[in-house]
């Protein structure tokens, strides 16, 4: 059997963490089988889908790489095939129009509340024949009354769901739109979707979405229904736990890669192993290893892996990402030093690309002004000194290259009888505007010898001027 499986988010927000996850979780299903993954835009709720949505979700899953094989597909491209199949539902005898008014559906609900019954629609139209000319209907269908549907569930095993406990679903409003459940059937049945795999807040649509593709005389597919993601407080995990939009977890700095990392052990396991390659995700994935339970969405241990794959991936991939950042900070990284470089040099102490931007502006860019505290305790009076024999000796120097500018450093500290630090430190100032750098040699060498110079005498300049 070849597999498919599907990603069918409703584009009324962006791609959230939980979303992503889901996409992340069929993808690697596809991956792993051999099979397709498609990308199917549910986008019928014409009130609350909005095209920004769907940018939000084609560009998050372009940033997460999570290519689809067919798609995107737009729900709202198929509203003739909805109608045709509730068309034979109704003549099959499967589906029928239902006059109940707002008010008697209301009033039903509240006598059925008051008896501590479950709300449910009482099936008062379900023997009428139609359609009743002029009087407004909706369409609903007749789902069986007796037995059990049972979900196989490949993540938490057989689900057992009474007939009776389901009502007869609203499959087209009043003005014929159809509803979700029968659009899902629908795009599953025609895109002969093999394996759903989705949060498990559709659990309770599983069997009436069983049913329909029954009474079509469809193959049913098979369904895994993911845990929950909650928040550090155990509540479902949402805005108010912080960043939740996948694209915001870019802006912030993570590596795509980091994030699915985090993403695919949220949930899943495959022994202890924590860091995981895209390949070895695929050559281990199995829906028998997702927890059952939810899981709760820890920032830290995503900070942490995230500066794993920033110190352990390719720098020149992480480059690319960087480069990104820095267009953000209004850098053009073709001015200063070779990114792959920067990122070499800024990487072990940098845990998201957020941070090695920013840590990296000056190799690019003048700072505009000295960090108030390294200014003022390493341009003491005589620091000027320090520095200008500093200038003379890199003026000379003819071959730019770190062990040579730090064999300078040591000398000059050793001929002026001062610790390392008080010849080092004031030069990082004078460089870098800030006490925090890569080493020194690393960071002078980046610069080059131009800036370097540039430099040293404005920091020359400061110290004479502040006496
Ligand atoms: N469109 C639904 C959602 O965004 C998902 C439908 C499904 O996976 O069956 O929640």
């Amino acid at each position: 059997m070849s597999i498919k499986t599907r990603f069918a988010p409703s584009p009324t927000g962006y791609l959230h963490v939980g979303g992503a996850r889901t996409a992340l979780f069929s993808w690697l299903y596809a991956r792993k089988h051999g099979g397709k993954f498609i990308l199917r835009i549910e986008d019928t709720d014409l009130e609350r889908s909005t095209q920004e949505s769907v940018d939000a979700i084609l560009e998050g899953m372009t940033w997460l790489g999570l290519e689809y094989d067919e798609g995107p597909f737009y729900q709202t491209h198929h509203f003739d095939r909805y109608k045709g199949i509730i068309q034979q539902l109704l003549d099959q005898g499967d589906a029928y129009y239902c006059y109940c008014s707002k008010e008697e559906l209301e009033q039903l609900r509240a006598e059925q509340m008051a008896n501590k019954e479950k709300p449910r629609y009482n099936g008062k139209c379900r023997n009428l024949v139609g359609p009743k000319d002029g009087r407004e209907a909706v369409i609903r269908f007749k789902n069986p009354v007796d037995d059990v549907v049972t979900i196989p569930d490949l993540i938490k095993g057989d689900i057992v769901v009474a007939n009776k406990e389901l009502d007869d679903l609203i499959i087209a409003r009043v003005d014929g739109t159809p509803t979700y459940n029968l659009t899902v059937v629908v795009d599953d049945m025609d895109m002969k979707v093999t394996h759903v795999i989705r949060g498990d807040d559709h659990i309770n649509n599983t069997p009436r979405q069983m049913n329909i593709l029954k009474a079509l005389g469809a193959e049913l597919p098979k369904y895994a229904h993911l845990p929950m993601i909650l928040g550090p407080d155990g509540a479902r995990l949402s805005k108010r736990h912080g960043a939740v939009s996948v694209m915001q977890f870019r802006d912030d700095g993570y590596l795509p890669e980091a994030l699915l990392n985090y993403l695919v052990r949220l949930g899943w396991s495959h022994g202890d192993q924590e860091i995981f390659s895209i390949d070895e995700m695929v050559e281990h994935f199995a829906l028998e290893n997702v927890n059952v339970s939810a899981s709760a969405f820890n920032t830290e241990k995503l900070l942490w892996l995230n500066h794993q794959y920033i110190m352990n991936s390719d720098p020149a991939h992480v480059a690319r990402h960087l480069s990104w950042h820095m267009g953000e900070l209004g850098i053009d990284p073709s001015e200063g030093p070779n990114l792959v470089d920067m990122v070499k040099a800024q990487r072990e102490r940098c845990k998201t690309l957020v941070e090695m931007a920013a840590a990296s502006v000056y190799f690019y860019k003048d700072f505009e002004s000295y960090d108030e505290k390294a200014a003022k305790k390493n341009f003491t009076p005589g620091s000027d000194e320090v520095l200008a024999r500093l200038h003379d000796e890199f003026t000379a120097v003819t071959e730019w290259q770190g062990e040579t500018l730090h064999q300078i450093v040591v000398n000059l500290a050793e001929t002026m009888g001062l610790g390392l630090g008080k010849v080092a430190q004031p030069l990082r100032v004078a460089v870098c505007g800030s006490a925090v750098s890569p080493a020194i040699d690393v960071t002078l060498s980046l610069l080059g010898k131009e800036k370097t110079l540039a430099r040293i005498q404005r920091a020359i300049n400061y110290v004479r001027n502040l006496n």
